[in-house]
């Protein structure tokens, strides 16, 4: 299978390192500069964007991130991850940067207190039938789409919450938790589409 990282400064990873192996990935963590070398994907976790952008600087992986980005290295993030993929953060704190790549607006903790962590369904059509059973838990939500990305998902009221541009794939749920494969599955055939 593809050689595939999981970012594991912080967060969700090793749902998301389980998945990936058993969709047959080759699944390594990834927490130094030198651990991007041979990865041919990567996924960045949900978690708390603030404290992941933190320790992406302080452990110098910003910068060889951003470049592995803009030389086209299949990258799936959730949550946090999208965050940290998103071109321009609304809401964030102080001083925190994203490492960018998508072309979109998200905005952190965008549901109400009454709805910050709930689930639905929903239609997600590069993915087929049946719909996704989406787990929210104080996700971000995409404000707007610019023109190099793609709406992949959105609520009923509009809301879009996944999207994809190139070889980056962002959703403001996490498929990890409940055995929903498709996004990883989506991700892994950018994986082999670019090896
Ligand atoms: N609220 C978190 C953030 O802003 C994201 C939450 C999550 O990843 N589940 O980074």
């Amino acid at each position: 299978g593809p050689r595939v990282g999981v970012l594991a400064l912080q967060g969700d990873f090793r749902e998301h390192a389980r998945v990936l192996a058993q969709l047959g990935a080759r699944v390594s963590l990834v927490r130094r500069p030198d651990e991007l070398a041979d990865v041919e994907g990567l996924v960045i976790p949900g978690g708390e964007s603030t404290v992941m952008d933190k320790l992406a600087r302080a452990y110098g992986l910003a910068e060889p991130l951003k470049a592995a980005i803009a030389d086209g290295l299949p990258v799936y993030g959730t949550c946090a991850g999208l965050i940290m993929l998103a071109d321009t953060v609304l809401d964030a704190i102080a001083g925190q940067e994203s490492l960018g790549g998508l072309d979109v607006v998200v905005r952190r903790n965008a549901f109400g207190s009454q709805n910050q962590s709930f689930e639905t369904d929903l239609g997600v059509p590069a993915l087929g039938e049946p719909p996704v059973h989406a787990v929210f838990i104080r996700g971000p939500v995409v404000e707007s789409v610019g023109a190099d990305a793609t709406a992949l998902a959105s609520l009923d009221d509009g809301r879009v919450v996944a999207v994809e541009q190139g070889n980056l794939v962002g959703t403001s749920f996490h498929p990890e938790m409940n055995g929903e494969y498709r996004f990883h599955e989506y991700f892994l055939g950018k994986v082999r589409a670019r090896s």
